[in-house]
């Protein structure tokens, strides 16, 4: 069996069975049979199952939660606010199956026209930090176009996924449309990934398996969506709102402990409110109740795992700290929310990923600086722009080199726009109304009209 930790004790708290690679043939031979009758069955139909998916999560949404919670160490407010968002996911592309259109193309002596197919069974594989939510971003399209679905969640956080599988079957989705496989990346996960039953892998963790991915995939030209890691800067100009920008900082670089792919871990604040900026930030920082992930007053929670807490330590090990919020003492993957001032942009803790809450403060003067300088770095998944300034605030953003950029707010994922990176956090897009592209093939079809 593979044993849980509950990340706010440190203790054993549930354990799955994890899934024999040797069993993936038969996994994906019958996905593939059931995906026949499912991408042939009456849209309609479709759309229902994805509906009466959706109600099943809302009705269990306070258990859902609460078991994310406790896998995840996310503050059970946060957990609650991302199961609205999985049921919202499952409504949004329970539209999609009945609005598959594709095109008629004029042409000489006949009819064109394109259609949407899906691309049989694709395997998904899932980080830990936003469980349900990441899987639900890849699932619900994916049925919606008509495929199967093999779902891979990480080995340390898979019981919300399983929890989906048995939802989506009571709500009537057909047997072996979507399968849940526990195990390990290295092995299990690499397995969906060189099968060759598997036509596509959408994948959401590190750059450095991202990279592993790509390349496995190529060998059989596997279509890939990866969503991957993240450097986001948040600027603040002079005539920002600062208080905004620096309560908002609660949830955009320390939310989730830091542990989500778009916190803004590098902020570059201008010279003349550096000092305005710090003392606010104090505050904040001092005030974030770190805590049980189930107490109702909880913002933060422990990190994900032991290992996880030590990566963030010994990344920060020889950083500046300037000040550091409070943590619960004892057992617990604790972190204390950190903020590091000053620091080269040079320095490891400014260029790779933290993943744990800890931000750097950089002090800039011009904007084209600031651009320059947000923009050096291998990432480009999201940031945010403080300015009072509209023009201002479209300039930078369209220097950016970033797929999800926020204008005074911090916020990144809408279930109905576009999510993604530029650069290495990734290749293509999810949520919005492309997502569809990614699970499907465009098919073109001549009719000769001519006599
Ligand atoms: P990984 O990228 O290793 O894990 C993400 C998923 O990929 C998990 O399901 C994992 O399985 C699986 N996996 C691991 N190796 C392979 C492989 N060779 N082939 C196929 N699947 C594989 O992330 P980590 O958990 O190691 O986290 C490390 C760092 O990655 C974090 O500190 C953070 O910087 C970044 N990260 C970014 C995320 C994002 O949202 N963009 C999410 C998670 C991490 P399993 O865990 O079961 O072994």
């Amino acid at each position: 069996m593979i044993e849980l930790v509950e990340p706010a004790t440190g203790e054993v708290f549930a354990a799955v069975e994890p899934t024999d690679p040797a069993t993936l043939d038969a996994i994906v031979a019958d996905a593939a049979a059931a995906q026949w009758s499912w991408a042939a069955a009456d849209p309609a139909y479709r759309a229902h199952v994805l509906r009466a998916i959706a109600d099943g999560i809302e009705r269990e949404r306070e258990e859902l939660a609460r078991l994310e919670s406790r896998n995840v160490g996310m503050p059970i407010a946060d957990a609650r606010d991302a199961v609205a968002g999985v049921v919202a996911t499952f409504r949004y592309y329970s539209a999609a199956p009945e609005r598959l259109l594709g095109d008629t193309i004029p042409v000489a002596g006949g009819i064109d026209v394109t259609f949407r197919e899906p691309i049989g069974v694709v395997g998904l594989v899932t980080p830990w930090n936003f469980p349900l939510s990441i899987a639900s971003w890849k699932v619900a399209p994916a049925l919606a176009a008509g495929n199967a679905v093999v779902l891979k969640p990480a080995e340390l956080t898979p019981l919300t996924a399983i929890e989906l599988e048995r939802i989506a079957r009571t709500a009537g989705l057909p047997d072996h449309l979507l399968t849940v496989v526990n195990g390990p990346g290295p092995t299990l996960g690499r397995a969906l990934v060189e099968h060759p039953g598997i036509g596509k892998i959408a994948f959401t963790g590190s750059t450095r398996v991202g990279r592993d991915i790509a390349a496995r995939a190529a060998a059989g030209i596997k279509r890939v969506t990866l969503e991957l890691g993240g450097k986001s800067a948040a600027i603040i100009f002079p005539d920002a709102d600062l208080d905004a920008a620096t309560t908002g900082l609660v949830g955009g670089a320390f939310g989730n402990a830091g542990q989500d792919c778009c916190a803004r871990s590098r902020v570059f604040v201008h010279a003349s409110v550096r000092r305005q900026f710090l003392d606010r930030l104090a505050a904040v920082v001092a005030g974030i109740t770190v805590g049980d992930p189930l107490a109702e007053r909880t913002r933060m929670g422990p990190l994900v795992s032991a290992r996880q807490r030590d990566r963030v330590a010994a990344l920060v090990a020889d950083a500046p700290v300037l000040f550091r919020g409070t943590a619960p003492d004892g057992p617990g993957h604790w972190y204390a929310p950190t903020v590091l001032h000053p620091v080269a942009d040079e320095h490891p803790v400014a260029r790779e990923e933290i993943f744990g809450p800890v931000i750097s403060v950089h002090e800039f003067t011009g904007e084209d600086e600031v651009v320059r300088r947000a923009n050096a770095t291998v990432y480009g998944l999201a940031g945010s722009i403080w300015t009072a300034d509209l023009g201002r605030a479209l300039r930078v953003a369209r220097g950016i080199e970033a797929g999800a950029l926020a204008v005074n707010s911090y916020t990144s994922v809408r279930i109905t726009t576009p999510f993604g990176g530029f650069k290495q956090s990734g290749l293509g897009r999810e949520l919005g109304p492309y997502a569809l592209d990614a699970y499907t093939e465009t098919k073109n079809v001549y009719l000769r009209t001519e006599a």
